[in-house]
């Protein structure tokens, strides 16, 4: 890793910048909560300079562009992604703890975002629609002008590629505030981008503090649309910055997932699944299935099978790509142990703990998984997303309860159903609140083609897939007369 990528500076109109005041935050490795570079602190100034750009973009060669050029460019940016995968995957592990093989196939995801987006750019169109004799009236989909986008730390390669990827296909020029707890990644691929062909402005980083960067970029009236993923808390605060300027907000707020068992589930194809769907990236995952619920006949056996794997799963450094990684900073590791300490003053029976290993340095963010039973509904852990290595199991006597315990929360993400039983099947994918339901499988938020978000409190709008397109556009309607 150069010393430039471990340093670094936001990319405006494809020029590395310091921040206007000069300031900087530094750069925290979690696996040992060492200081291990630094990022530019942006504040309103910056933000209005990469607005700025965006805006020279959007109204200048890159909102001209050919679709079929843009697709291009894409593609080519895909294909220079895949080729410095290794190195944007040693990037995402150092920066957020992540065990090095998940950077790998974050890295790899978000190759695929700009593949799949690339490919859908020059196939996103209108309509014409049958209306009064003497007319003709025809919709056309056109970019919304600059889109801000405010990445979280969980993902940041996936949820910029998902984001970015299909605003840039739709013609946007794009102002990206990554979360402060993980810049670094972002700011190379942008670099990459600039390589790759993609005009001055088309796509800016600003980096810093979501409460100084963050909000500046929600509050801007230059921008035209906002992406945002995170918690509910800000993503309320994110909506009302925007609705100041008219400004429309596709909002990704996480969840509080239910993995439903049935007592004709496969046991041997789900157990790997409900324990991988909480594990997976220390469990800081929006779409982890961070609730199991299961039929009461099968309780017993299945605690037992998910503690067997739980005692054997491993957290250690990044690098040592175990189980799991440590959690992105002291902070969510704080959060986490207030959500354990709860869960002991309220006397919740600990079903089996993982272990954090010998070798993991002391001072990095360690958390070993938790698995935690019999969990009443009206416990804070079955009701808010923890956001860490922690799964709470609920028995439940028959379908409906099954289906009441599942939305009983104020979320409504993904959840996962797990029987034979095909009317079952259909009864309860069609019963349940969610954005996504998987049977008998659990994507865990997967799948690049598969149209993704919640329903509540987990935000409204959705990305990834087609339908993305169909955010990053506004529909116009032209009505021509003719006689
Ligand atoms: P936040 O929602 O605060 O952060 C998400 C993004 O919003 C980051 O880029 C952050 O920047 C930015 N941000 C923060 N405040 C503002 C603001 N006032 N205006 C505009 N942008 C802002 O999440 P936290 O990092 O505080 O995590 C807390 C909890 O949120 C987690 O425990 C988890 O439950 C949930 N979460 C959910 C995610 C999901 O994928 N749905 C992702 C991350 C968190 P910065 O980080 O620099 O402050």
């Amino acid at each position: 890793m150069t010393p430039d990528t471990l340093h670094g500076q936001h990319l405006i109109d494809n020029q590395r910048r310091a921040a206007v005041s000069g300031e900087t935050l530094p750069v925290i490795d979690p696996s040992t909560g060492q200081t291990c570079g630094s990022i530019a602190r942006g504040q309103a100034a910056d933000i209005d300079l990469a607005v700025g750009a965006a805006r020279r973009a959007a109204d200048g060669e890159w909102g001209r562009m050919a679709p079929a050029t843009r697709s291009r460019l894409l593609l080519r940016l895909a294909a220079v992604v895949e080729s410095e995968r290794e190195s944007l995957a040693q990037i995402e592990s150092l920066d957020t703890g992540k065990p090095i093989g998940q950077a790998r196939a974050d890295a790899g995801a978000l190759a695929r975002y700009f593949e799949y987006y690339a490919g859908a750019a020059d196939k996103l169109h209108g309509q014409t629609i049958p209306y009064q004799p003497g007319y003709t009236v025809l919709t056309v989909r056109e970019p919304h002008g600059v889109t801000g986008h405010i990445i979280p730390w969980n993902y940041p390669m996936q949820i910029f590629g998902r984001s970015v990827g299909a605003a840039l296909a739709t013609g946007n020029a794009c102002v990206v505030k990554p979360a402060e707890d993980a810049c670094l990644s972002l700011l190379r691929v942008a670099e990459l981008a600039a390589q790759a062909g993609l005009p001055a402005g088309a796509l800016n980083i600003v980096t810093g503090l979501g409460a100084e960067a963050g909000q500046a970029l929600a509050e801007h009236p230059g921008v035209d649309h906002l992406s945002f993923t995170g918690s509910t808390t800000t993503g309320r605060k994110v909506a009302q910055a925007a609705a100041q300027h008219h400004c429309p907000v596709t909002l990704e707020l996480g969840g509080k997932s239910p993995q439903l068992v049935f007592e004709d589930a496969d046991l041997d194809a789900a157990l790997p699944v409900l324990v991988a769907a909480i594990i997976q990236n220390a469990g800081q995952t929006c779409s982890a299935g961070s609730r199991v619920l299961v039929h009461q006949s099968l309780h017993e056996t299945l605690v037992e099978r998910l503690a067997q794997r739980f005692a054997a799963l491993r957290a250690g450094p990044a690098h040592a790509d175990l189980d799991l990684g440590p959690l992105v900073s002291r902070r969510q590791l704080q959060r986490v142990w207030d959500f354990l300490s709860d869960a002991q003053s309220s006397g919740l029976s600990v079903a089996a703990q993982g272990t954090v290993v010998e070798s993991a340095p002391a001072g990095g963010f360690y958390q070993a998984p938790v698995l935690l039973d019999r969990v009443p509904a009206n416990n804070r852990l079955f009701q808010e997303e923890i956001f860490g290595p922690v799964l709470v199991v609920t028995p439940f006597a028959d379908e409906a309860q099954a289906l009441a315990l599942a939305n009983a929360t104020r979320y409504g993400l993904v959840a996962g159903i797990w029987t034979r039983d095909g009317a079952r099947q259909l009864r309860l994918a069609r019963a349940l609140r969610a954005g996504q339901v998987f049977i008998n499988n659990y994507g865990a938020g997967g799948g690049v083609e598969l149209p993704f978000g919640g329903v509540g409190a987990s935000g409204h709008g959705r990305e990834k897939g087609f339908e993305a397109l169909y955010g990053f556009t506004a529909l116009k309607t032209v009505a021509i007369r003719h006689d």
